[in-house]
């Protein structure tokens, strides 16, 4: 039964709506290659895995046009501009799926109701800094913006991940930011105006 309500609830998490797919392609600029997906991938996954590339390609397009018009030491600055952006243009969809029927967006306490705690381990194994194996449950819970009542940090699936002490000292790092397009799919930004995507259930 845990089981099934971890599934479902992994499910309400990153089902990605089409509208949300609608936003993000026309944004491309070009179509690129698409590279083929099994088809018997879960259509979860395979949602997450196409959102995930479609913010991969716009930031390497940013970087592409940055260094194309001699404004790399901007790199930073226009990446996370760029990442700010994506998370606005899918943001009504994502406060939809998780408000679902209920009155409001999220829990009204700081701390995670246990059973969301459970779905946020199932969904990241370890602390969701790249290369970094330190066991969810041995990690905080965070709150990828900072929780305040009433405002976008809030305690909801769209807003927490595992963060190891260490993690969490580097996410508060100058020029290191830490931003949650998705339940579950996260964007790391580096002070050199790099980045990392990190998938929800990554091995
Ligand atoms: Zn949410
Ligand atoms: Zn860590």
């Amino acid at each position: 039964m845990i089981r099934a309500d971890l599934a479902k609830g992994l499910l309400n998490g990153a089902v990605l709506p089409d509208a949300v797919r609608a936003v993000l392609v026309q944004a491309q600029a070009e179509p690129g290659e698409q590279s083929d997906v099994a088809p018997a991938a879960a259509p979860v996954e395979t949602e997450v895995e196409t959102l995930a590339e479609t913010i991969d390609e716009r930031l390497h397009r940013v970087r592409h046009d940055a260094r194309l018009g001699r404004r790399v030491n901007e790199l930073p600055r226009l990446i996370g501009r760029a990442v700010r952006q994506i998370q606005d243009d899918v943001a009504a969809q994502r406060d939809g799926l998780c408000q679902g029927n209920e009155p409001q967006h999220g829990h009204p306490s700081y701390r995670p109701p246990a059973e969301l705690r459970r779905e946020i381990e199932a969904r990241h194994a370890t602390c969701v800094f790249p290369t970094c194996n330190q066991p969810s449950r041995r990690c905080d819970l965070d709150h990828t913006r900072a929780w305040r009542p009433g405002t976008p940090g809030i305690t909801c699936r769209c807003n927490l991940a595992p963060v190891c002490r260490r993690h969490h000292r580097t996410k508060q790092s100058p020029g290191w930011r830490l931003h949650q397009i998705w339940p579950g799919l996260l964007v790391w930004t580096t002070p050199s105006g790099a980045w990392h995507i990190v998938r929800p259930e990554r091995q």
